[in-house]
């Protein structure tokens, strides 16, 4: 079925009031009509009825949405603009095939075998491509690589991944929660110290913690290319892996890993899917933002110690805040003795990463996020916390840029610090 067939009803919704204008990091920084979700769904609407092709200035209209959902939360007629993106980049990569990038990727994500040599590969062959950036974790590039450039701050990856270091089954209490961990790339391969923060907290609380073996990447990077018969084939690979076992919940402590499996499966591939949905549709309602299990667990984070003195700022990942998870986190760190919470200007905006936007259109990322890093120095916060680590990646890209000195950590390793 022709792609954007399945959103020809959403489509009609749009009534074109412009009123997503306001909202639109894209459209904030480019002015242009087809970067906001307006323009999009009347390029979708030429493209279904075949008045426009599918040529190079469609696709690169398309390529500018960072899939952040902004404007489908304040749309007075709920349209869905990023299904409506996913099915016009679906209906791009049907008629011309993906990108090498996208191929690459794609190639990558659906082999955990080949991600684990990578990853090892990477820590081995860092230091000839890398250096350290002074003041920071990160690195920068010796020479610009193609689809990284130049100037990017890239965190480091770790030496041993995550999921390598812990069995898959961790017994708690009796009578505690049974929960399966998904853990996501981005932990396993790079910020492992949310992993073990996440497994502390958990464990404090007396929960059986699982771990499972088979889950793989969550696919989103799949989504952004259009590339959706790799988002299917690992969103099966992934039920199996989770249904595996019996669990009270299925957390994530990556926002984006949490959007793909509460919003994004049940929409994008059990539409497409539908003899999963049912599945998908189970595996959704299980699914929990680790820092809201951890509240409606009882965590009090006055048990878990103050360490040194922190002034923490949040900033509210896109695929948080969109599923209304914008208090709990605050509220955790909050009640952290040790912690000053300092409330930011546009703590809710949108830091600019948007997966692969952020590799195709790196200037403009840089861009949407220079006003996040600027109100993150005025809040005068000596840290900024996050649920996402793509987030935490490109907060500490942009302050980088800005020369600021403001650490980036997850929210889950703050409450952890007295912990480990
Ligand atoms: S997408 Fe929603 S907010 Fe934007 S123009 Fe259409 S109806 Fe209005
Ligand atoms: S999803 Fe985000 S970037 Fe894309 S059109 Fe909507 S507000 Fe703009």
């Amino acid at each position: 079925m022709d792609p954007l067939k399945r959103v020809e009803q959403e489509l009609k919704k749009c009534v074109k009031c412009g009123a997503c204008r306001a909202h639109c990091p894209a459209f904030q920084e480019l002015r242009r009509e087809p970067a906001v979700a307006r323009g999009k769904v009347a390029l979708a609407q030429h493209l279904m009825k075949g008045d426009i092709s599918l040529d190079d200035q469609t696709y690169l209209a398309m390529s500018k949405c960072l899939l952040c959902g902004s404007c489908v939360e304040k749309c007075p007629n709920d349209v869905p603009t990023d299904e409506i993106v996913i099915a016009a980049r679906e209906a791009l990569a049907a008629q011309r095939g993906l990108t090498t990038f996208h191929r690459a990727v794609g190639r990558v994500i659906r082999n955990r075998r080949l991600m684990n040599m990578g990853a090892a590969m990477a820590a081995l062959l860092g230091p000839l491509f890398f250096r350290k950036v002074p003041r920071t974790s990160g690195l920068r590039l010796r020479f610009p690589l193609p689809f990284i450039g130049g100037k990017r701050h890239i965190p480091q990856l770790a030496k041993k991944p995550f999921m390598d270091r812990h069995p898959e089954v961790i017994e708690g209490e009796p009578g505690k929660p049974r929960i399966v961990y998904f853990v996501g790339c981005m932990t396993n391969f790079v910020y492992t110290e949310i992993g073990e923060a996440a497994l502390a907290l958990f464990r404090h609380l007396g929960c059986t913690v699982i771990i499972p073996k088979e889950q793989q990447c969550c696919g989103l990077p799949g989504m952004s290319g259009g590339d959706l018969a790799t988002v299917r084939e690992l969103a099966e690979k992934n039920l199996a892996a989770l249904e595996k076992f019996e669990a009270d919940y299925i957390v994530t402590a990556c926002a984006t890993c949490g959007g793909a499996l509460h919003k994004l499966y049940p929409l994008v591939v059990g539409k497409r899917h539908p003899e999963l949905k049912a599945r998908l549709d189970a595996l959704a309602a299980k699914n929990i933002d680790a820092a809201v299990l951890l509240q409606k667990l009882g965590l009090h984070p006055e048990e878990t110690g103050a360490g040194e003195q922190l002034a923490v700022t949040y900033h509210d990942p896109c695929h948080l805040r969109t599923r209304a998870v914008t208090r709990q986190p605050r509220e955790l760190l909050r009640e952290t003795p040790g912690v000053e919470f300092l409330e930011m200007e546009g703590a809710d905006k949108c830091c600019g990463l948007g997966g692969t936007f952020n590799v195709y259109h790196y200037d403009t990322s840089l861009a949407i996020n220079a006003p996040k890093a600027a109100a993150i120095e005025k809040s005068g916060a000596s840290v900024v916390a996050t649920g996402c680590p793509g987030c935490m990646m490109q907060l500490a890209d942009g302050l980088h840029h800005r020369g600021a000195k403001t650490r980036v950590m997850h929210t889950l390793e703050i409450l952890a610090r007295r912990l480990r």
